[in-house]
């Protein structure tokens, strides 16, 4: 099964057998409120004209306004928004912060354009949806391909639109910009306060091995987090290839030799490796930082790791997650793991919303109590029930969600 909505719909089908939840609940939760899609005409560089299709999937606001990344990829598509959107709305339930779940994206491979290009697609994509978002509405951030200067690019668009120059529209902006201090690393750091707390079971020690399929925001800096603590990173992989080397890569050389957008195979150490090898290389904790339906039926067996930590959204099938929770291999799922992302993304809506500017400490020292807290509620749910992580994030969540429903009569 590779349709990532219809995934996260079994997801949901699995959460629904064991938690204790009405089928009017459930489905509500299943259904998108409201999907957008517009087109960007864009004029290129060369004077041709290409028209874009643009996305924002509005999927559950029970808990508050609608929050969510902004995808640029070429294989992007209203499916895979919808699920992204949906997972969302549980990843913010799951961290109790009080916004609902919403994505956005635009089917392009931004490689293939220039700057130029890139802003006048991003400032397209705001226009077109500058009736749906708001600071108190429905709060974009970035996600795959799509960076700070984009979203300061679209802050900027709807600003002239709104008149509203708050920023609190969009979150991930350059910090100059009214970004918040630390929401750079906010993911990876988040991922890693997770994983030391699951660790007080697992018992790896430093030196333990860690492979990271895909290098960019989320895998670079949980590379460099666990570099510093003492693991040895022994693999990673962007979208042309890996490099593996069994005593420990250098990682701040590699994200240096990354920024001068060189690929990772490319690096001077290691070997180079592909990007299916990489998933099977033997290690201690194995994080998927890229795309969604990395590991699959087809590839699990031959996946061998002590814990996969999942900073990518959806890169586990719901076939092998079975596997895996069989052969004991704890999964600590993305809608608790990668939550780091839109909790500092809430906190910058909130800092602009407030007219505040929070140092990096306050911002981490908010952080470390709400992933923590958050590891412990999901995971005694998994124990008193004897079911995956997953399943146990996705009943925190789904309670939540039915309560602020219920609240407001919804059901
Ligand atoms: P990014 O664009 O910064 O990086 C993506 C990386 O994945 C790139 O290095 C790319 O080359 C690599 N990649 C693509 N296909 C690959 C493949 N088949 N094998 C190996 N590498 C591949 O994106 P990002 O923001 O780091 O997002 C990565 C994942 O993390 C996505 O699933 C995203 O939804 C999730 N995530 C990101 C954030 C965030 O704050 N950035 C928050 C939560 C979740």
């Amino acid at each position: 099964m590779t349709n990532p909505f219809q995934n996260a719909l079994e997801q949901l089908r699995r959460a629904s057998e064991v938690g204790d939840f009405t089928n009017d609940f459930l489905d509500v939760l299943a259904a998108p409120e409201r999907e957008v899609r517009i087109s960007i005409p864009v004029r290129k560089d060369d004077g041709s004209l290409e028209v874009y299709e643009g996305y924002r999937v509005q999927f559950n606001s029970a808990r508050g306004p609608y929050k969510g990344g902004i995808r640029y990829h070429q294989d992007t598509d209203i499916d895979e928004v919808k699920a992204l959107a949906f997972w969302m709305a549980l990843k913010c339930a799951v961290v109790n912060i009080p916004l609902g779940g919403g994505k956005g994206g635009i089917t392009v491979n931004p490689k293939e354009l220039s700057e130029t290009e890139i802003e006048k697609l991003s400032r397209g994509w705001a226009r077109g949806m500058a009736d749906v978002i708001g600071p108190d509405r429905d709060i974009p951030a970035p996600d795959v391909n799509t960076t700070p200067q984009i979203m300061n690019w679209i802050s900027d668009e709807y600003s002239k639109i709104s008149g509203d120059t708050t920023g609190a529209v969009i979150t991930g902006k350059p910090v100059e910009q009214g970004g918040s201090e630390g929401r750079g690393t906010a993911t990876a750091q988040g991922g890693f306060y997770v994983f030391e707390e699951m660790n007080k079971e697992l018992n790896l020690a430093q030196g333990s091995t860690v492979v990271v399929q895909g290098f960019g925001n989320a895998g670079q800096f949980i590379a460099k987090l666990f570099h510093e603590a003492g693991y040895k990173v022994i693999a990673v992989s962007d979208s042309q290839g890996g490099i593996q080397d069994p005593s420990g890569l250098d990682i701040p050389k590699l994200m240096e030799h990354k920024a001068e957008r060189k690929p990772v195979n490319d690096f001077y150490a290691g070997t180079q490796i592909s990007k299916q090898e990489l998933l099977e290389v033997e290690c201690d904790v194995l994080v998927p930082a890229a795309l969604e339906n990395s590991i699959t039926k087809e590839n699990v067996d031959r996946v061998r790791t002590k814990v996969i930590l999942e900073l990518a959204n959806g890169p586990i099938t719901p076939e092998a997650d079975q596997v895996l929770f069989e052969k004991g291999v704890p999964v600590l799922p993305d809608i608790l793991a990668n939550a780091g992302g839109v909790t500092v993304s809430s906190f910058e809506w909130e800092q602009n919303l407030k007219g505040e500017r929070w140092t990096e400490e306050d911002v981490f020292g908010k952080l470390q109590p709400i992933m923590q807290e958050s590891f412990a509620a999901v995971s005694s749910v998994a124990k008193e029930k004897s079911i995956d992580l997953r399943t146990g994030a996705f009943i925190v969540a789904m309670k939540r969600i039915e309560q602020a429903m219920k609240d407001k009569n919804i059901i």
